[in-house]
């Protein structure tokens, strides 16, 4: 029974060790990476309930039951922290997009008195009534 465990660990750890290896952009630019992530969450999650319900029926001694199911929850966490840094890396693409966006929006087209603003040909602020 304890063994199956450890095998179902070493399967996980062998799943989830290529995503921790070399430069994280790379990792970041395998595709379909978020989906694998959802998937290996999940997989730890059944691993970590299955567990929970073998030691329910009195198939598992306390100590392993504790001793295992800290293993899966720091997988669970390893995993998690691999998707949060995912999502971040996805916030810092919107920003840039974002910001790119705005800066060429700006070319002159807002007042530099004020910052408001305004219609490509005018000669005044809309605002301020500064000229430009
Ligand atoms: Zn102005």
């Amino acid at each position: 029974m304890i063994i199956a465990y450890f095998i179902a660990i070493l399967l996980l750890l062998w799943f989830i060790y290529p995503l921790f290896q070399g430069n994280m952009d790379k990792i970041i630019a395998v595709e379909g990476e978020s989906d694998n992530l959802e998937y290996l969450k999940k997989r730890v999650y059944t691993n970590i309930k299955e567990l929970e319900f073998d030691f329910s029926m009195g198939r598992l001694s306390d100590e392993d039951f504790n001793r295992i199911r800290q293993k899966f929850t720091s997988e669970a966490s390893r995993v998690l922290r691999r998707i949060d840094l995912l999502n971040q890396k996805n916030y810092s693409k919107m920003i840039e997009a974002d910001l790119k966006q705005l800066s060429s929006k700006k070319k002159g087209h807002f007042c530099p008195q004020c910052g408001e603003e305004n219609p490509t040909h005018a000669k005044f602020c809309v605002a301020c009534g500064g000229k430009f």
